[in-house]
Formats: C-alpha cells, structure tokens, sequence
C-alpha cells in the first residue's frame, strides 16, 4: 500500500512490506485518524521484516502523516502517542491502546510528544 504508492521508497522496502498487498487496499487505515486503524497499522508494521529501513526512510522524506515503520508521523516527526479525541475517559479503552514499538535509539531525537 504505502510503499506502491510513493517512489522514493527503495526497492527492499517496496518488495518485503508488509503492507504492500498490491491492491493498495490497507492506505485507509495508515492514514487514518482513528485509534483502532492506527492500531492495525502499527500491527502489521510489528511484523514488517523491513521496519527499520521504512522508519528510516519515513524520517529522511519528512513524511507529514500515517503510520510508517510502527510508528505515527505528524510533519516529519515521530509522535509518542495519541489520544481519542474529546474528554479522556475515566476507564481506559482497550481498544485505544497502541502496540508498543520502541523507537531504535539512533533515532529517538525525532520524537515528538502530541
Ligand atoms: S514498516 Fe509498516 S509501513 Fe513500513 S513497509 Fe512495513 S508494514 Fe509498511
């Protein structure tokens, strides 16, 4: 999906996403603004055998928005989190909560808080 869809991404990435279903089917929830979505979509990229070359690709073009390398990007930088809009809940939902990917320590100085 993502990776069929922008050219500047290397060929290793592009062949061995996860993502990459070649129908492009899977955009919708990299790109969405919803927690569940984002949630699926960091899912996959757990599993991404090239994660670390889309992250870091991701950061060098200055992706301004969706889920690249299991984690959120907002401008070009890595978002620590991100909370449903409106008023928190008093429970947390366990549908809000994001798989936790850590952020390689190389590249933690683009991480941004929300
Ligand atoms: S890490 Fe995620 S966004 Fe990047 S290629 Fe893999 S599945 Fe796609």
């Amino acid at each position: 999906m993502l990776a069929e869809a922008i050219d500047d991404i290397s060929p290793a990435v592009r062949a061995n996403a996860a993502c990459n279903d070649l129908q492009g089917s899977l955009t919708g929830v990299f790109f969405s603004e919803e927690l569940q979505d984002i949630a699926a979509a960091k899912a996959i990229c757990a599993t991404c055998p090239v994660m670390l070359e889309c992250l870091e690709g991701a950061i060098e073009r200055h992706e301004p928005w969706g889920v690249w390398g299991g984690q959120m990007f907002l401008n070009g930088k890595i978002l620590a989190t991100k909370r449903r809009r409106g008023r928190p809940p008093k429970q947390p939902r366990p549908e809000d909560q994001l798989p936790d990917i850590p952020v390689p320590l190389h590249l933690q100085g683009h991480l941004r808080s929300a």
